[in-house]
């Protein structure tokens, strides 16, 4: 999941990088699964098998203050910045802990859980309850009390998680996985149950993100739709919401300004405007025959034969849902309100029906110039953490754009 490294790099500034408003600090390294401490120049990055804290430095870039060598592979982490506590999910299924002094010159370790066979692939500490959730290659999702380092209890995933999310106020778990299903349990202190599956992806989930004020998830898929699922409103609504080229790597949500930031393995960045309201796409209709013209599709063979026409094949308009033939959804259209902020099939008539304002954007689009592996947005600083499958680890100033 995470590029190996071998090798330290540090690329110099890089104005190239500078693009539609972004202005960028680069302080480049090599590196995977990055996070940013909230208020501080801090950077803490780790790599396949060392932990490096990175400061930055008088000179303006940034050098490793701690270089800390683990027994295993490091497959994923969560960090709490007002504890300063560090918590690494390894290749061998142990969750070690640590606590950063704080000047971040000195790591201590803090304890080790034997939380699952194999790689820990999610791992999430959440403070207010003191407990470290976690999910493995095991199949298992397990919480730990972070006090007494005993394991709470422990729930069966159909398959691998890739996505964990928590709603502290309710003590609900959102679990992303590799089917293409998001599972909320709802957590007691030793057991949970299960509240309900959702399943909107044909590729399996990638990131999940949660905005606890306006209560929604989002979740990012490989089939590289994001989908928001407004759990609050109680009304079971799904938006759709199709900018990205390829498989949706991150997400992040800017609460201040109602905005998600998404980002993509081919390097792409989309900002979402989710301070507007977005329409549901609508069901797929079917029928034997276009919903317009009323020419039989090719398996119709009835009407085929009785009006001896040529049978068609059944398209569909993404703004309606008819059933259509390919004559009478010719035309592309942008629906940015229902998600589809690129081109889509469109029958006439709804072709006709969509104004130039309807089309107006509500997503921004930005080049990182690199495959990104992981995202992590600081909202207090306003910067963007990015880590490549090249190594490279990228900040970027997102003020201009995320405001
Ligand atoms: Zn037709
Ligand atoms: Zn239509």
């Amino acid at each position: 999941m995470f590029p190996a490294t071998h090798s330290i790099e540090i690329a110099c500034n890089d104005n190239d990088l500078n693009h539609d408003g972004f202005s960028t600090l680069i302080p480049s390294t090599i590196n995977s699964n990055p996070t940013i401490t909230p208020g501080e120049t801090k950077p803490q990055l780790i790599s396949e098998e060392t932990i490096r804290i990175w400061l930055k430095r008088d000179s303006g870039q940034y050098w490793p203050s701690i270089y800390h060598t683990m027994p295993d592979s490091c497959s994923c982490m969560s960090f709490n910045p007002e504890t300063r506590r560090l918590s690494m999910g390894m290749e061998n299924g142990t969750i070690s802990e640590f606590i950063l002094s704080e000047d971040y010159n000195k790591m201590t370790p803090a304890q080790t859980y034997q939380a699952h066979q194999g790689r820990v692939t999610v791992v999430l500490f959440v403070l207010e309850m003191e407990w470290v959730l976690s999910t493995g290659q095991d199949k298992n999702f397990t919480w730990h009390c972070s006090e007494s380092g005993t394991q709470l209890g422990l729930y069966r995933t159909t398959a691998w998680v890739s996505g964990l999310q928590f709603d502290v106020e309710t003590r609900h778990a959102f679990v992303g996985d590799y089917s293409g299903q998001v599972t909320i349990l709802k957590l007691e202190l030793d057991s949970c149950s299960l509240v309900t599956t959702f399943k909107g992806h044909t590729g399996n989930v990638t990131a999940l993100c949660w905005d606890p004020v306006q209560r929604v998830l989002f979740s990012g898929s490989a089939d590289h739709s994001i989908i928001m699922w407004d759990i609050g409103g109680g009304k079971g609504t799904a938006i759709e919401l199709q900018g990205h080229n390829e498989k949706v790597q991150g997400l992040c949500y800017a609460p201040h300004t109602r905005q998600l930031i998404s980002c993509s393995s081919d390097g792409g960045i989309v900002i979402w405007n989710m301070d507007v309201t977005r329409q549901e796409t609508p069901e797929w209709l079917d029928s034997d025959s276009c919903q317009k013209c009323e020419q039989p599709f090719f398996w119709n063979f009835k009407q085929m034969w009785d009006s001896k026409k040529i049978g068609l094949r059944q398209h569909h308009c993404r703004k309606c849902g008819q059933a259509v033939c390919g004559k009478c959804s010719a035309k592309r259209s942008t629906i940015p309100l229902m998600g589809f902020e690129f081109e889509v099939r469109v029958c006439d008539s709804c072709h006709e029906s969509i104004t130039d304002e309807d089309r107006a954007p509500t997503a921004t689009f930005h080049d990182s110039k690199h495959s990104i592996v992981y995202m992590h947005y600081e909202p207090t600083m306003g910067w963007l953490l990015t880590s490549g499958a090249d190594k490279v680890v990228k900040l970027w100033d997102m003020t201009p754009v995320v405001s």
